[in-house]
């Protein structure tokens, strides 16, 4: 059976034709820059390695040229839409009402709407490329995979804002979490390569969105990120943690506008605001060269991670394993030492050659006499959203 996943963002698609249960990749590619003259079209299947600079107007013209490529005679890997079964769709914010994968019905697609205000970045992208996809492959069952539903076993105590109750009760105020499917796959995959039966376990998603879990025997129960994907650890463009009454000093005091702050903490914010720079590998560079306020930047955002896990360490009363994960936590040696250094009191050591070697795969990178395991374990967030969708059928 072929599943094809898609995660559309604001201004990408990004797919994978997944064959069921073989984990066989068919096809997969990235479009990105949609709405520009120069957006990237890239395409990759096991005879070909293709990307084009071209016209991608919008998300609809996109999901043609994907439908187009993956269709093609000469470079295409089916022969026509009926050759897909499922399309798997990412879908970031469920809220309360989602803690499964589910089948797609109007009654979900609104729902997903009416969860926009929640999300603005990525649920309205998500149902747009619902919607295209049920004009794509109209013979294919359409199913969403919700970035929250993991932390749905997170306990009340964890979720739940000090705030009055009725907010809570009647309007749904508690945080969620997020990168739920990257955090489930990751670790598990830490549960089986350490063989453990109970377990105790800090993921560490770093990519542009930055999240930490504690996961205690598989289940999430507790996670950085709250009622959006807003809050805790220092991201690409986002501030992560701040105390809420600056939002009103920069409303009452310094002339902001509400959807000026909004813009300030989530795309203006984090390693950007701190560095002018958004790409970590930049800042990195810059921080070689001694820049100060890259060091410094670098600093602050592993500090923030220390800070968490140490927290989680107290909540789980113990750990196993700490897991890096996504294109900062899988490839920066960097980050994972600063994090790692003087955390020997928690039995958190690294082993520095091991934490330098580069590798695709899942690897340990600390010392083998610490008492807490550190792993580096790929992300494939996408593989899970198959085997989720699969699992339904
Ligand atoms: P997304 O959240 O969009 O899925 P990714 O997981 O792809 O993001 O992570 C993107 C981040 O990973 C970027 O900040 C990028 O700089 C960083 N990154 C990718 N490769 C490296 C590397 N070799 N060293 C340091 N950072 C890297």
């Amino acid at each position: 059976m072929n599943i094809l996943i898609i995660n559309a963002g604001s201004s990408s698609i990004k797919y994978q034709l997944i064959q069921m249960p073989s984990e066989l990749i068919i096809g997969k590619g990235l479009i990105e820059r949609i709405g520009s003259e120069n957006a990237t079209v890239k395409y990759k299947t096991k005879s070909v390695d293709t990307e084009e600079v071209m016209l991608i107007p919008n998300h609809s013209a996109g999901f043609k040229k994907m439908a187009t490529l993956l269709m093609d005679p000469d470079q295409g890997v089916i022969a026509n839409v009926n050759d897909i079964s499922i399309v798997a769709h990412r879908v970031v914010h469920g809220g309360n009402t989602f803690s499964d994968t589910t089948e797609i019905t109007q009654e979900v697609k609104d729902k997903i709407k009416e969860l926009s205000i929640l999300a603005p970045l990525h649920n309205p992208h998500n149902l747009e490329g619902i919607l295209l996809a049920e004009e794509a492959f109209p013979t294919a069952r359409q199913i969403a995979v919700f970035d929250t539903a993991f932390h749905q076993s997170m306990p009340v105590k964890a979720k739940k804002y000090a705030l009055p109750n009725e907010l809570y009760t009647d309007h749904r105020i508690q945080a969620f979490g997020f990168h739920g499917t990257s955090h489930k796959y990751v670790s598990e995959k830490a549960i089986s390569l350490l063989k453990l039966k109970s377990s105790k376990i800090i993921t560490i998603h770093l990519g542009h969105g930055c999240s930490i879990t504690a996961v205690r025997d598989g289940k999430s129960v507790d996670h950085s990120m709250g009622f959006t994907p807003a809050n805790g650890l220092i991201m690409g463009s986002r501030s992560g943690d701040i105390d809420h009454s600056l939002i009103f000093y920069l409303v009452n005091n310094l002339g902001y506008g509400m959807e000026e702050v909004n813009a300030l903490l989530s795309k203006k914010s984090g390693m950007l605001g701190l560095t002018g720079l958004r790409d970590l590998r930049d800042i990195e560079a810059k921080a070689k060269t001694g820049n100060k306020e890259c060091i410094l930047a670098l600093e602050m955002n592993a500090y923030r991670i220390k800070k968490y896990i140490g927290a989680y360490t107290a909540a789980m009363n113990g750990l196993d394993a700490i897991v890096f994960t996504a294109g900062i936590g899988e490839n920066s040696s960097t980050l994972r030492s600063l994090v790692c250094t003087d955390m020997d009191y928690l039995g958190i050591t690294l082993d520095p050659a091991k934490n330098e070697s580069k590798s695709s795969n899942i690897r340990e990178v600390g010392s083998t006499e610490a008492k807490v395991k550190i792993l580096v374990v790929p992300t494939n967030e996408e593989l899970e959203i198959a085997k989720q969708a699969f699992g339904l059928s």
